[in-house]
């Protein structure tokens, strides 16, 4: 674990549409954040459920593409300079003796701040991965869930299962790359988008990738964290291995309250309770945001957790610089105030 404990006045949990848009609004009132998500990227929802689908219901926007108003997002808050912690969960808040929270993550990054916005959506995003004897020791090293860099896979024998669009984008994108891609589905129908599936079936013809339908992940084979082959098994239990250096498994994303449930924070069906105005939530200087938010009325929209923002910036405001009026300004034509 580092020694290092970073400082800041504001610590955002998740760095989904919501939390994105509270480090604008923390910057606007001179606030330093840090950001920590669970995935690897930002944008929650947005990124990992549906970046190609358009949002029409942003003041503004007639239509916007999800990914696109993520990259609108981060960029509005990039002059604020957050620090991002990304690909790792926070694990502990505790409250500290000089009245502030420390932070912990799932890799022991900590940071000490004054305050801690949870903008958490339905809690951390992890993929679903397949119930296989001995898979944590693969994991990072030749079983993957995502696809960091294509040439990754360069020359190597992939298993890729999944019957969705990411296995089916995956399986034509890397097989330029790869000496070999196997499928394997459970069943022969693939829900993922028709012109892409064709594309899939013209590599079957061509025998660049082979089917392996109607199957099943089974078993791991290999050793010291790297595969030679995939074990699979029809329905009726019949097994072969596939020779294999790499294992991608696409089963879609869970998403888990975890260890946010045990924050002693008051909450309601799996959501936090919050009391208006500024989402306060049960403990002092902790504040909800966002999907994660309840409240009488509470509508589960981005545009509404974007208002929650600006409350809970206001409400912490008084925390970070005590004692100093809040003058409260409007982004104006000479930039956003706040902004070094
Ligand atoms: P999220 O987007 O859920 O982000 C929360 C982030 O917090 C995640 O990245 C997660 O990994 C992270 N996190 C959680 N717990 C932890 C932890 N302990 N440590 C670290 N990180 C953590 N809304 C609209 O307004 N308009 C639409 O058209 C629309 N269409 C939608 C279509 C679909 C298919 C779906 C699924 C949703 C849609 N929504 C729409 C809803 C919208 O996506 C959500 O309201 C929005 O994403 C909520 O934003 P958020 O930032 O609160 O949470």
């Amino acid at each position: 674990m580092s020694h290092t404990v970073h400082r800041t006045d504001v610590v955002i949990v998740g760095a989904g549409p919501v939390g994105l848009f509270a480090v604008f609004e923390c910057g606007m009132l001179k606030m330093r954040c840090h950001v920590v998500d669970a995935l690897d990227m930002v944008g929650g929802q947005c990124t990992a459920l549906y970046p190609e689908k358009p949002i029409y219901d942003i003041p503004a926007h007639p239509a916007i593409e999800a990914a696109d108003l993520i990259d609108r997002l981060a960029e509005q808050a990039a002059p604020f300079n957050p620090t991002y912690h990304l690909g790792q969960q926070v694990e502990k808040l505790t409250r500290t003796d000089e009245g502030r929270w420390l932070v912990e993550t799932s890799i022991g990054t900590r940071i000490d701040t004054q305050a801690v916005i949870i903008a958490a959506g339905c809690g951390a995003f992890g993929p679903n991965r397949p119930p296989l004897d001995g898979l944590e020791q693969y994991e990072g090293t030749s079983v993957f869930y995502m696809v960091r860099r294509k040439q990754d896979f360069a020359g190597k024998r992939v298993v890729i299962a999944g019957g969705g669009d990411s296995a089916v984008d995956w399986t034509l994108s890397l097989a330029d790359v790869a000496e070999k891609v196997y499928v394997v589905h459970r069943r022969p129908k693939f829900r993922a988008a028709p012109e892409s599936v064709a594309r899939m079936d013209v590599l079957v013809r061509e025998g660049k990738v082979e089917m392996v339908v109607p199957y099943q992940l089974s078993g791991l084979v290999g050793e010291n964290g790297q595969l030679s082959a995939v074990r699979v098994a029809t329905l009726d239990g019949e097994e072969k291995d596939l020779p294999a250096d790499a294992l991608l498994a696409f089963f879609g994303l869970s998403m888990n309250l975890g260890p946010i449930a045990e924050w002693g924070l008051n909450l309601e069906r799996s959501h936090i309770g919050v009391s208006l105005p500024g989402c306060a939530t049960s403990a002092p200087g902790v504040y909800a945001i966002g999907d994660i938010a309840t409240y009488p009325g509470k509508l589960k929209l981005i545009l509404c957790g974007f208002s929650e923002a600006a409350q809970a910036a206001h409400a912490i405001h008084p925390l970070v610089h005590p004692g100093e009026a809040l003058h409260f300004e409007y982004s104006t034509s000479k930039g956003v105030p706040g902004a070094e």
